[in-house]
């Protein structure tokens, strides 16, 4: 029964030190192809449970299996090789190496999963012609725009072909056109197979994905399909559904 589910969190809670309860009770069970939208107030626990859905935090109780792996029973060194097989990450403010090509800024994230120069940088060509900056692979960040940065940094995501790919505010820092452009990617790679969840506090985005998840102080009070996706959901959520109101 699990065996398409990418993401399954089962009663997770994450406790900082000083007793901030980021995250409480949370359930959830993303399936292998969909694009959900986390949204919330600030400090709702959104990038808490992206950390945890990314591994690279464990909770503080409950279980979260990521392409059906346990991550209680994954030492740091197979959850570093998990993240490099499976996870691609993209965020608000691009993390890009500075003074280097938007090429080897691409190829540099296959440099964990092992991969020859030679074949990195070809197959970051390939993912920077997929995001339509074919014509700027030796320019750097300082010469791109915050549009073609987030692409760049989209890129770098994909280029090892993750199943999934989380996004904390990816258009935060970009005006609308460029925020459009990045969304329409990130569409893209789903509906060419990849498991997309992203953070966003833009109802724009949101209301793109098929699907939204709402938190509130650190618990799920809402989990909505849009209407977009006209099929039906499938493996939603489990037990922990709240189906909600805005
Ligand atoms: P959001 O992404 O929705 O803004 P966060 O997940 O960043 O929310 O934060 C949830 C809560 O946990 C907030 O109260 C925040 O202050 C707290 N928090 C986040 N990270 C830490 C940390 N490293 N140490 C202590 N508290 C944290």
């Amino acid at each position: 029964m699990t065996e398409n589910l990418v993401i399954e969190l089962v009663g997770v809670a994450k406790e900082y030190p000083g007793d901030v309860y980021a995250l409480q009770g949370v359930d959830l069970r993303v399936a292998a192809g969909e694009l959900v939208a986390i949204v919330g107030p600030s400090g709702s626990g959104k990038s808490t449970l992206l950390h945890l859905i990314g591994t690279l935090d464990r909770p503080s109780a409950g279980t979260v299996r990521i392409a059906g792996h346990d991550v209680a029973g994954l030492s740091d060194r197979q959850l570093s090789a998990l993240r490099a097989r499976r996870i691609g990450f993209v965020f608000q403010r691009f993390h890009l190496a500075e003074g280097v090509s938007a090429l080897d800024n691409v190829a540099d994230g296959l440099l964990y999963a092992g991969v020859p120069r030679r074949e990195r940088r070809a197959k970051a060509a390939e993912a920077l012609t997929g995001v339509g900056l074919g014509h700027r692979l030796e320019h750097r960040p300082d010469q791109l725009s915050g549009g073609e940065r987030q692409r760049v940094a989209v890129a770098r995501a994909v280029v090892g072909r993750p199943s999934l790919l989380l996004a904390d505010e990816p258009t935060g820092n970009l005006d609308s056109a460029s925020g459009t452009a990045i969304v329409s990617i990130l569409r893209e790679l789903n509906a060419a197979g990849t498991t997309v969840a992203i953070i966003t506090h833009d109802d724009d985005v949101a209301g793109a994905a098929p699907r939204r998840i709402r938190l509130c102080d650190g618990q799920i009070v809402a989990d909505e399909a849009s209407g977009l996706d006209a099929s039906p959901v499938h493996l939603r959520t489990g037990r922990g559904r709240r189906s909600g109101h805005e």
